[in-house]
């Protein structure tokens, strides 16, 4: 009988979801995975990531979280700063 981990696996676009998707694939030890990106270069932007407590646990089950940890910096606090609401709003 056909083993499905000889399946082809085809991901479209390798943003977080997709490259999520084809690193989880491969951890269960499918072969043939490929991942098709539209855009001609993914580059640094030179923004902060910001990875809560659920995402975390995602990458530590796909063995990718120690890796990242070495690099980021805990946060101890954020401010989220902008006009206040228009009086006759509601
Ligand atoms: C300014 C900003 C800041 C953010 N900051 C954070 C943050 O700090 N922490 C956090 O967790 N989230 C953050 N987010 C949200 C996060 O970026 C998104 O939730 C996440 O990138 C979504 O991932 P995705 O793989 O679903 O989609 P995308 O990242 O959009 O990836 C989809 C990919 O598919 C490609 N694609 C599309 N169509 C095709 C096609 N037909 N063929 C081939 N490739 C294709 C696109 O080029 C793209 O690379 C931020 C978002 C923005 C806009």
């Amino acid at each position: 009988m056909a083993d499905v981990r000889d399946l082809r696996i085809v991901v479209i676009g390798a943003g977080m979801g997709g490259l999520g998707t084809a690193l989880a694939f491969a951890r269960k030890g499918f072969k043939d995975i490929r991942v098709f990106e539209t855009a001609s270069n993914l580059g640094f932007v030179g923004a902060g990531i910001q990875i809560p407590p659920n995402v975390v646990r995602v990458l530590s089950h796909l063995g990718c979280w120690e890796s990242i940890a070495k690099e980021a910096t805990i946060v101890r606090g954020t401010s989220i700063r902008g006009k206040p609401p228009a009086k006759n709003l509601v």
